[in-house]
């Protein structure tokens, strides 16, 4: 990857005593796919608008492509935004719609219907651009407000939980297609959302959100295996939480489901007694939740093949893992499904 497309330092956002965003320090590389992930109110749609310029900062500096922009209005920024809530003109075709920016900027006729259909090509909706979005489906629909911003051509687009409208089918395809066509057009995206399977799914790195500040910026696999903190092994998966008394090793610990085993532990493998609680059959998987003996309740999960039986509730059972798979959290004590 090439240069840095956009840079914050020290950026703050406070409305009176909320600390929307407080003292951020972040670097999106060009043609990057950067997700922006927490829980609703931790200041990622802050964020993009003090990005975008629809809002200005308490405190900080904002630089796009190596260029100052902090104090610049949103239309001297070159950058797009897509949100959530997309109102596109009824009256108006898929064409008419992607090309309304272009109009209002009074590039001509031709340019305009060449960069829209260029847009419209890139989402895939070539075919439709002279339909009227009521004849469209929801995830047609979300496409053409991408296409409305890709056709201004920005170095950066910013996305607002576009997909949140869609239902989840839809929206899986959507965030394989997303992810497609970005790579096609090279643009940098930052991409907000609250899903945590989204942003894996989609992002070069992933930006862990928390009151205002980062928890961890990552690549979607060191999310996962290596989370800085019990708050991110806490909302990236699911995570288990072991302590010192189990692991023999003093601090915090987490291992995920799938790195435990139930049943007679391996040679040279650690290992704790407990009680099954439930069994939750996902179809591609079973969770069986254990009580161990020793004080916390873990998950334990393991794909379904044909042959496989499910453990019963109120079994006894052993729980087992190997010391390399724990990921260390450092001494902070808290569980993450406290601090929401
Ligand atoms: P997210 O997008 O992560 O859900 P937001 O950036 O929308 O979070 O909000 C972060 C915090 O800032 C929240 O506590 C929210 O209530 C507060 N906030 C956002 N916008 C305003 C505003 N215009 N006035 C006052 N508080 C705001
Ligand atoms: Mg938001």
């Amino acid at each position: 990857m090439s240069g840095t497309a956009i840079s914050l330092s020290g950026l703050s956002k406070h409305y009176g005593e909320v600390k929307a965003v407080d003292d951020l320090d972040l670097q999106v590389a060009e043609g990057e796919f950067f997700s922006m992930l927490g829980p609703s109110g931790s200041g990622k749609t802050t964020v993009l608008r003090l990005i975008a310029g629809f809002e200005q900062p308490t405190a900080g500096r904002i630089e796009l492509a190596g260029t100052e922009v902090t104090g610049l209005a949103a239309h001297q920024r070159d950058v797009n935004t897509v949100f959530q809530d997309y109102a596109l003109f009824p009256h108006l075709s898929v064409r008419q719609n992607v090309e309304y920016g272009l109009r209002v900027k009074k590039v001509p006729t031709r340019e305009r219907r060449e960069r829209a259909e260029q847009a419209l090509a890139s989402v895939r909706l070539d075919a439709y651009a002279d339909r009227r979005p009521h004849q469209l489906s929801g995830g047609q629909r979300q496409r053409v407000a991408l296409a409305r911003a890709l056709v201004n051509r920005p170095q950066v687009l910013l996305l607002d939980e576009p997909l949140g409208a869609l239902d989840l089918k839809l929206r899986r395809e959507m965030q394989l297609e997303l992810k497609e066509i970005q790579r096609e057009v090279g643009i940098t995206f930052v991409f907000v959302t609250h899903d945590q399977e989204e942003a894996l799914t989609m992002s070069d790195r992933v930006a862990v959100f928390r009151d205002g500040r980062i928890e961890q910026v990552a690549s979607p696999v060191e999310l996962y295996e290596q989370p800085a903190s019990p708050f991110v092994a806490g909302f990236v998966g699911t995570s288990n939480l072991l302590d010192e008394a189990l692991v023999g090793r003093p601090g915090t610990w987490a291992i995920r489901p799938e790195r435990l085993l139930l049943g007679e532990p391996s040679p040279g493998a650690q290992s704790a007694d407990g009680e099954i609680t439930e069994v939750v059959y996902l179809g591609a998987a079973t969770h069986t939740i254990v009580q161990l003996d020793a004080g916390p309740t873990v998950t334990v999960s393991r794909p379904n093949s044909g042959t496989a039986h499910l453990a019963e509730r109120g079994a006894r059972t052993t729980v087992s893992w190997r010391a390399d798979d724990l990921v260390s959290l450092g001494s902070a004590p808290t569980r993450p499904t406290e601090e929401e």
